[in-house]
């Protein structure tokens, strides 16, 4: 029997673990020290490993490379060397007609790792030519990269996980934690136990609001209403932190122009929130004597996302609350990988270490590494996830190469994402699963997962972590950046590494931030966080402890603007307002979680609907009974879960249901500066069966 030390592959809280492995099989995961968790789990930690002992629940495990020849036609399993250059051939043909920008991919935020992310994004920019990369931070957090950077100077948590225990005050702000990250909501739990105030602003009742000393329930889709309400409160009852402001701030002067006309008072009828509790909860954040916002999708995911992102960090800048300890903005990541995909620049704005793409020295220097001319690089921001439906439909993209994504069930509207895939000329999956999106795809190549092999997470806190390999793969597929290499070279591009190191010191290499976060200081129980940017240098648990931000001028951006109404609002026909949430016992697409026998019994399809019991009364609804969601995209069958939990006049559904798909339902108005969908707001009617 043999103890592998990992890290979990579900949510970026990183837990470390240990996969004990007998004859090829594992047999339990065993809590282990790490930095963020200390040797606690959450279920998906305990339980989210049996996939890997092919257990057949749900979906089977891809085996060998496949090839559709002709839309519609059967798969034909092909050896390796033929999908590779059949894939190397169609992408350079689609290059030739169409042009390098007709040809986009994908990063994961997945159990891949960073190391296949650092690849994908290269072979991107230098095989194929483009900047068309992106991740699936894009659909959740991405606003808080977008907000953070203009704001703070980093798109990420300025604190550490271990460090929420030693706030005084926690604003929680649409973040449910207990569902998310459950080991972050230990760390909530602990620091209640500490003494700290906690704050939720949440419209339902969340884990986190039976702790809560204050819990402002506000109305769904008015969180820039709210965060104004705060900021006013704290101008006008002089509760800010003048001296700070005056020192490390600018445009303090332009916040009053916009939050004069959000009295607590004025706004009630728009939050729901008394102006009582609105005043209060600023006294007590701004009292304490170090705070933390938490804050999750409920922020990120509206067409306003970015903006509310600026003005929460507005809060902290206004209060001093940076930059020590228990202090500070806690954007907590979704998915285990997804600072990772980031940090990687598995986008099309930023090479790794969020370095300009459209900087030409910075060009110039990834050009000089990877051995290219400088001006065959793409110099423009390339193509966004949430673009390409719109953009396949228009003919400007003809390729898409996904790497552990499935838009097909993960992204806003699917009836738009479908069309839009059908559009394509080209589709290649490369996963580990056949998930929705692998059904429809022309190739799949299959890939080694989590488990499989090893490489580097970037937890939440920006803390970079290794995972090692348990178990041998058990059937014909290859490591995900090896599949990348072995393209890139049949194009032209000779590529090859022979270990995850290789691939990580040449991003060192070329990433200050990252320079002195070497494997052997990840090693075993290692979490390094960036800025690192020499081999002597620890890492940085907190970020800003000089009161200097990373931002043009070195001081914090102060933000306020005016409130938007939701794209889509409630009618008489669809009268109640669908947000999409998360489910504690499954991840993501839940080909990895639906494939865990006890996870599955945890929670099966079709998914719940949560709706209020007076809502459900009044439409002669029943709790467990089968009822359709319909909104103005399509309609799913779903099961109620009456709860008074939920509050009046909207729904909940989590998306990773194939029998009730919420994404059906849901709407792509995107935040116009992260192009985030507002998948917390659309408009739905519920009906009986
Ligand atoms: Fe895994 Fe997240 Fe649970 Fe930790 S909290 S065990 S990282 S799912």
């Amino acid at each position: 029997m043999e103890k592998v030390t990992t890290v979990c592959p579900y949510c970026g809280a990183g837990c470390k673990m240990k996969l004990v492995v007998d004859n090829g099989r594992i047999i339990r995961a065993e809590a282990a020290e790490g930095a963020t968790n200390q040797s606690e789990l959450c279920l998906k930690g305990y339980y989210g490993w049996d996939f890997l002992n092919d257990t057949k629940l749900l979906t089977p495990r891809l085996r060998e490379p496949m090839i559709r020849r002709h839309k519609g036609g059967p798969f034909e399993t092909v050896s390796w060397h033929e999908a590779i250059k059949y894939v190397a051939k169609r992408l350079t043909e689609i290059k030739q007609q169409y042009g390098a920008r007709a040809i986009m991919t994908t990063g994961s935020s997945r159990g891949t790792g960073n190391e296949s992310n650092f690849v994908m994004q290269k072979f991107t920019r230098a095989v194929l030519g483009s900047n068309n990369v992106d991740c699936c931070a894009r659909v959740c957090h991405g606003p808080s990269v977008a907000g953070l950077r203009e704001t703070l100077g980093n798109g990420a948590m300025s604190v550490s996980i271990e460090d929420l225990e030693q706030a005084k005050c926690l604003l929680i702000f649409g973040y449910n934690s207990a569902d998310s990250h459950p080991i972050v909501a230990r760390r909530i739990v602990k620091a209640k136990q500490n003494g700290a105030k906690i704050i939720v602003c949440d419209p339902r009742r969340i884990e986190a609001a039976r702790i809560a000393d204050q819990h402002l329930q506000l109305n769904n889709g008015c969180n820039v209403t709210l965060v104004n309400a705060f900021i006013y409160t704290l101008l006008e009852e002089n509760l800010y932190d003048k001296d700070y402001v005056a020192k490390y701030t600018e445009g303090f002067d332009s916040l009053w122009d916009v939050v004069k006309d959000y009295a607590p008072e004025k706004v009630e009828p728009i939050t729901g929130v008394s102006a009582q509790e609105v005043r209060q909860a600023m006294r007590t954040y701004a009292a304490s004597p170090a705070s933390v916002i938490c804050w999750g999708m409920g922020v990120t995911q509206f067409g306003q996302g970015t903006e509310t992102v600026k003005s929460l960090s507005t809060l902290a800048l206004l209060t001093g609350n940076l930059g020590r300890s228990g202090a500070g903005v806690a954007p907590v990541r979704g998915q285990n990988n997804v600072q990772g995909g980031c940090d990687m620049g598995v986008l099309p704005d930023l090479f790794p270490g969020y370095q300009k793409v459209t900087d030409a020295a910075i060009r110039a220097k990834f050009a000089k590494a990877w051995g290219i001319d400088p001006e065959s690089m793409d110099k423009e921001v390339g193509v966004r996830i949430t673009d390409v439906p719109h953009l396949a439909l228009e003919g400007k993209v003809k390729a898409y190469y996904i790497m552990g994504e499935d838009p097909l069930q993960t992204e806003a509207d699917l009836s738009l994402v479908r069309k839009g895939i059908d559009a394509l000329d080209f589709l290649v999956v490369q996963d580990i699963f056949m998930t929705k999106t692998a059904e429809v795809a022309d190739v799949i190549l299959p890939a080694t997962s989590w488990g499989e092999h090893g490489g580097v997470f970037t937890c939440a806190d920006r803390g970079f972590q290794r995972f090692e390999k348990a178990i041998e793969p058990k059937y014909n597929v290859k490591r995900d950046w090896d599949i990348i290499s072995l393209i890139a070279t049949e194009m032209g591009y000779p590529m090859h590494y022979d270990t995850n190191q290789q691939i990580w010191d040449e991003l060192r290499e070329l990433c200050p931030l990252y320079y002195g976060v070497t494997y052997e200081k990840m090693g075993e129980f290692g979490h390094v966080q960036w800025p690192c940017p020499t081999l002597d240098h620890p890492g940085t648990p907190l970020l800003y402890t000089d009161n200097k931000f990373a931002t043009p001028s070195g001081k914090g951006q102060l933000f306020a603007t005016q409130w938007r109404k939701p794209a889509e609002l409630t009618d008489e026909a669809f009268p109640l307002v669908l947000c999409t949430v998360r489910e504690v016992g499954h991840y993501s697409c839940r080909s990895m979680t639906g494939n865990c026998a006890a996870l599955k019994t945890l929670a099966d399809e079709p998914g719940l609907v949560n709706i209020n019991p007076a809502d459900a009364q009044a439409l002669g609804i029943k709790d467990q009974q089968l009822v359709w969601v319909a909104s103005r995209r399509g309609k799913v069958i779903s099961r109620a879960s009456v709860s008074d939990r939920i509050n009046r006049g909207a729904v909940y559904m989590t998306y990773q249901w194939w029998i009730g798909a919420c994404n059906e339902l849901t709407q792509d108005n995107l935040d116009p500066t992260s192009k985030t969908p507002e998948t917390k707001y659309c408009a739905v009617n519920v009906s009986a069966i």
